[in-house]
């Protein structure tokens, strides 16, 4: 799976050199229900909330490896005091998965972030908007928990995965290129969807297809059409 790797390149180009890096270690935080609400009554602010900018992304690579790290830019969540932007870019390390397959275990992967939260937070995320706001609890601030731990509680819930080999998550509370990120996570899920069309049997005629624009750019998109359209 090369797909996203000129994605995952470009999005690694944009963000500058990190010094807040948390290498993983066994989380400890509890998963919490996944229907829970975190009332705003409970709710000390939330990352993405008030229209702030806010970006979620998750994309694969069977060619690059990553370092089990969390990796954060600008505040971490005891020193936040109200609702700010939030980003968080989730890069994994996969097996060579089948292509036939590829999409449903994509699909899979994506679905972690609808159904693991740690207690103490509440997660609200929308595909269609790449959003995913994180309403962070007064008590998971007190108790001080911070981007390493939720990173590290990730990176856990990911490497549960069998096709998962290593994982790097990165958070972002300051960012001036917000706009560019939310660019390079759009065509993400634009090349997602293209892997779908071209699983779904699409006629291999690229002078009609809507999908032009995003194989023209992402390397091996056409081949793989191509490859389909001949088996
Ligand atoms: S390879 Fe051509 S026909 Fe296939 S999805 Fe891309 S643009 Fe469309």
């Amino acid at each position: 799976m090369i797909l996203y790797n000129q994605l995952i390149n470009q999005i690694r180009d944009l963000l500058p050199a990190c010094s807040n890096s948390f290498k993983y270690k066994k989380s400890v935080l509890k998963q919490g229900d996944k229907n829970s609400i975190l009332l705003l009554k409970d709710t000390a602010y939330e990352l993405g909330g008030s229209q702030k900018p806010c970006i979620s992304t998750m994309a694969v690579t069977s060619t690059i490896s990553f370092d089990n790290s969390t990796y954060l830019y600008g505040k971490d969540i005891p020193e936040i005091k109200e609702d700010t932007a939030y980003g968080k870019i989730v890069f994994l390390e996969i097996e060579d998965i089948d292509e036939d397959t590829a999409f449903d275990k994509i699909k899979e992967l994506e679905l972690v972030r609808y159904n693991y939260c740690p207690d103490g937070f509440m997660t609200r995320a929308s595909a269609l908007s790449m959003r995913e706001q994180l309403r962070v609890s007064k008590k998971a601030v007190k108790k001080k928990i911070s981007f390493a731990d939720l990173g590290r509680s990730l990176i856990n819930e990911y490497l549960k995965n069998p096709i998962v080999k290593s994982v790097q998550i990165i958070f972002i509370t300051q960012f001036d290129k917000f706009d560019e990120l939310l660019m390079l996570a759009d065509k993400i899920k634009s090349t997602t969807s293209a892997l779908n069309h071209i699983l779904d049997n699409i006629l291999f005629d690229c002078s009609t297809c809507n999908l032009k624009e995003i194989c023209d750019e992402v390397e091996g998109m056409k081949e793989l059409h191509m490859k389909k359209a001949k088996s």
